[in-house]
């Protein structure tokens, strides 16, 4: 056998779902050599062979996000930070883009990004006119925590070119209250606007993308689906990425998505380069084609086929792609190239629309291993979840979005549609593998919220939501590991400690299956390793002693 490279001894190595725990890890040239006893794995222990005492601590394989968005993050980390937990009030959101104009040259563009309507004091939107006054001198632009409205000041509107006589465009809302324009801009109604917007350069997004990858590692995450690579700046966004990876700038492995949508697509330029779906290398791996049908349960743009609470019998949302033939066209185009989809429909109108255009293509050119995901997928109906199981249809839900937004879809839907909605454990015994992730920059990429809604169903304030739904400990990590992996058709090379697998893993302060499901909250990665290389050391708390010789 060969001498490894990094031990890690002493604690409770978790190798998968169903495998157990061992005592030590070995890994050699980026994979995991053995896993075993303390003797059996120190004795293939070197003069130059790293050695990490786990002291007692918990190791599981690297976490693997299955759905964010790494540069947008990146990106946002560079904006106003308007998220509830730092902005409460109207008068406090308008201070934050106050402060920022005022260390801004006059002219250029202000951008902030995370604050909910619903969270704020006065329960709504701000008005144009409010931005009008914090900041005359600046285009402004604010986007709502979901990432599918946002609002923007006069200056931006007229340099938009969008004015009171301009129409809503299909599948999407320039918002008018008696006639005049209120500012929020919604869906592809926000496309008129965020075109002549500056975009970021590659050095800029190979920054974002490096910014954003630490964060990553800081909280156990070596693995994440990037969810939708030229969704603002086009193919310079791909650029970025393949430059981030020849330089060594890429702090974590990366599943990239490429944009295909009506709108925004990068998916000719990506086919004439050959980025079929599974192309790549184990840090960058191309991923599936994306294509958006509607927005988002909490702002009320998820195409369902019932009314939401409190609204009109027509109030059901938004479909982005109405006409059914076309986004079968759409999908039936990239399926026969080859590639995965990753189609983002949370309502169930979305969903029905997506299912049909999968069975056409699937009947079309069959390929019953391609897993086509639906992206995020929350407000599923039973008779749904049955076609998917026929077709092999992979759920990518997020638990934050039950974390965080729990108590919003009380407000938007009623109680049982509420706690039916994202059903991993009837996904789990349909064996469809859900995955976990974060949506990140719509919620914190922190996983522990994740963890704990799929053990406990509770809202971020305590609110039990569809307790049925409830996973195990192991479960729940084996979501985030080899279910996000077997999202990426990955899952022969990373999710599990098991010889052969690459050596990604993620070492805890405390011991995740025995504390108190509460206590995940408070958890602490202590380090990061990618490939048998330490990539992230919590400070004074990573490595330890070293383990004896
Ligand atoms: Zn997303």
């Amino acid at each position: 056998m060969s001498v490894a490279d990094c031990i890690l001894t002493g604690g409770r190595v978790w190798k998968g779902k169903g495998l157990g725990f061992a005592e030590a890890v070995a890994i050699a040239d980026g994979k995991v050599l053995a896993v075993g006893s303390d003797a059996e794995i120190t004795a293939l222990a070197g003069p130059k062979t790293e050695r990490i005492a786990l002291d007692g601590r918990l190791a599981t394989p690297g976490l693997y996000d299955a759905h964010m968005h790494l540069h947008m993050y990146g990106l946002a980390m560079a904006e106003v930070d308007l998220r509830p937990q730092v902005v409460e009030t109207l008068e406090q959101l308008l201070d934050a883009v106050r402060a920022k104009a005022a260390v801004t040259p006059k002219g250029e563009w202000i951008t902030g990004r995370g604050y909910d309507n619903f969270k704020l004091d006065v329960g709504r939107h701000p008005f144009r006119e409010e931005l009008d006054m914090a900041c005359p001198d600046h285009p402004v632009y604010v986007v709502r925590t979901d990432g599918h409205l946002g609002v923007a000041n006069s200056l931006a509107l007229e340099m938009a070119g969008i004015t009171e006589d301009t129409p809503s465009p299909e599948g999407g809302l320039i918002e008018r209250k008696n006639g005049r324009l209120t500012g929020l801009l919604a869906e592809t109604g926000r496309q008129q606007l965020t075109d002549i917007m500056p975009k970021a350069d590659v050095p800029q997004l190979v920054e974002a993308i490096e910014r954003a990858g630490k964060v990553l590692l800081s909280h156990g995450i070596t693995s994440c689906m990037e969810a939708a690579i030229g969704i603002q700046g086009g193919w310079p966004e791909m650029e970025a990425y393949l430059e981030a990876n020849r330089t060594g700038r890429l702090p974590l492995r990366v599943y990239g998505t490429i944009m295909g949508d009506k709108t925004q697509s990068i998916l000719d330029q990506a086919t004439a380069a050959g980025m079929i779906t599974g192309t790549g290398d184990e840090m960058f791996r191309h991923g599936p084609v994306k294509i958006f049908t509607d927005g988002s349960a909490s702002g009320r743009t998820a195409a369902m086929t019932w009314a939401y609470k409190g609204g009109d019998p027509d109030d059901k949302g938004i479909l982005c792609i109405p006409d059914q033939a076309e986004l079968s066209a759409m999908v039936l185009a990239a399926h026969r190239a080859g590639y995965q989809m990753a189609i983002h429909a949370i309502g169930d109108a979305a969903i029905d629309e997506v299912l049909n255009a999968y069975e056409a293509a699937l009947k079309d050119t069959p390929a019953p291993d391609r897993r086509h995901r639906i992206e995020h997928c929350g407000w599923l109906r039973p008779d749904q979840l049955q076609r998917m199981i026929d077709m092999h249809v992979l759920p990518v839900p997020q638990p934050s979005f039950m974390y965080w937004f729990g108590e919003l879809y009380c407000a938007v839907a009623e109680l049982d549609k509420v706690e039916g909605s994202h059903p991993y454990r009837d996904w789990i015994n349909a064996g469809l593998e859900p995955s976990a992730s974060t949506d990140c920059p719509v919620t914190e990429i922190d996983p522990r919220p994740v963890l704990y809604n799929l053990i406990t169903r509770k809202t971020a304030k305590g609110l039990v939501l569809g307790e049925a739904q409830r996973l195990s400990v192991e479960e729940a990590l084996h979501a985030y590991t080899y279910a996000s992996a077997y999202g990426s058709h990955e899952e022969e090379v990373k999710g599990r400690l098991i010889p052969g697998q690459l050596g990604d893993v993620a070492v805890w302060d405390r011991d995740l299956f025995t504390i108190d499901p509460a206590e995940i909250l408070q958890a602490n990665c202590d380090l990061a390793i990618l490939g048998g290389r330490i990539a992230h050391e919590r400070a004074g708390q990573g490595v330890r002693d070293k383990a004896d010789a």
